[in-house]
């Protein structure tokens, strides 16, 4: 594995590019001292003099929220631009005690809200189902947090969808998608997650026990009714200095609770605090690629210079690719009950998909781990 010269991403991080040593996502957030923030404004206010409701029948927009850091910071910047947007959170997978004090939290605010759950039964199903087939227990929840804002668009009328962060800008990828201002379908399906499975093929996948008509919430509408209503979807992140860090001050001065101490196997309090299986999906990100949450959050601080690339190293050696035995509280056998999976299953599930090219094996191709967290061939420098 190579390491960026600048931050602590590896060359295995599914979409990185690397530039003389440096990764993309090191020299996207350089390139944003030349964006004329002003002039981005301004275009984000001529785009709403465009969509916002004439009659004042209709929201101006729909902003896609979870309560977290960035969805609290997008109600409150478009509040402040003076529109009335309709918040649409589409349930995580196992939603925490935490993620609902924040969600309603977020309704205090002072926004319309809908708040969507798709069926348990089939999501505990497709939490399998991701887990055993692609390595990623979140699948449903990451689909479906695309998929639902545009499904009550489309129903309600409203063209204009206010997503957070170009992920592909913050954290790497294709040089085309990363100054990309529009989520839509194409975008949804190159970078949204979907891994490799999609929504057709779950109904052979569950050997017929899932419906076609218990994936609705899982379908992105069709590209006539989007063409239909005229539903656009735009990155805040485009139009504003995007600061995952900042975003978190702001929300926690309007209410948004944090987490008592780092959440387990991230280097951060105040995100990802809503969903208690997402342990288990960071601690399948470092089996996969040998990189974990951790690293995520101090690449950013260290891009940012808050901390050093070496102070940062020893965050990401204590903190990433930890074994989920707990998450914000929570042990890992309730985790697993939840799906109906025991820690055996899940451990053998866990094997099949570490990465053996990246860590270490005994003479029997057996994986060498220490407290169940296994060992990475080259360490990181
Ligand atoms: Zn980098």
């Amino acid at each position: 594995m190579l390491y960026c010269e600048e931050c602590l991403y590896p060359n295995t991080k599914p979409d990185l590019i690397f530039q003389n040593g440096i990764c993309n996502a090191c020299i996207n957030f350089k390139n944003r001292k030349y964006i004329d923030w002003n002039k981005r404004k301004d275009e984000l206010i001529n785009i709403f003099k465009k969509y916002k409701s004439e009659d004042n029948n209709n929201w101006d927009c729909i902003i896609p929220v979870s309560g977290g850091k960035d969805s609290t910071f997008q109600v409150y910047k478009i509040l402040k631009l003076g529109y009335n947007p309709l918040c649409v959170i589409s349930s995580t997978c196992h939603l925490s005690d935490i993620g609902r004090y924040n969600i309603e939290n977020l309704k205090k605010i002072g926004v319309d809200m809908i708040e969507f759950t798709a069926n348990k039964k089939i999501r505990k199903k497709l939490n399998t189902i991701g887990l055993e087939t692609v390595g990623d227990i979140s699948w449903p929840e990451h689909i479906s947090i695309f998929t639902i804002p545009v499904i009550f668009a489309v129903k309600f009328n409203i063209k204009l969808i206010i997503w957070g962060e170009n992920s592909q800008n913050e954290y790497g990828g294709p040089a085309s998608s990363v100054d990309n201002n529009i989520l839509d379908r194409n975008w949804l399906e190159n970078f949204g997650g979907l891994i490799g499975l999609r929504e057709s093929d779950i109904v052979m996948l569950s050997d017929n026990s899932i419906k076609e008509n218990e994936l609705i919430p899982y379908r992105y509408p069709s590209d006539d009714d989007i063409k239909r209503v005229g539903v656009t979807g735009l990155f805040l992140g485009y139009y504003f200095f995007w600061n995952g860090i900042g975003n978190a001050i702001i929300s926690q001065s309007l209410g948004m609770k944090t987490y008592e101490s780092f959440v387990e196997g991230s280097s951060c309090n105040y995100e990802n605090l809503d969903n208690y299986q997402t342990g288990i999906h960071d601690y399948f990100k470092y089996l996969k690629f040998g990189f974990g949450r951790a690293s995520d959050i101090v690449n950013n601080q260290i891009r940012r210079n808050i901390i050093s690339r070496e102070d940062g190293l020893e965050i990401v050696k204590n903190h990433d690719g930890k074994f989920p035995s707990h998450y914000l509280d929570k042990n890992l056998k309730e985790i697993l009950d939840y799906i109906d999976m025991n820690e055996e299953e899940f451990i053998k599930i866990c094997d099949s998909f570490t990465n053996k090219q990246i860590f270490k094996t005994d003479d029997n191709g057996e994986l060498l781990k220490i407290n169940n967290k296994p060992i990475l061939l080259n360490e990181i420098i």
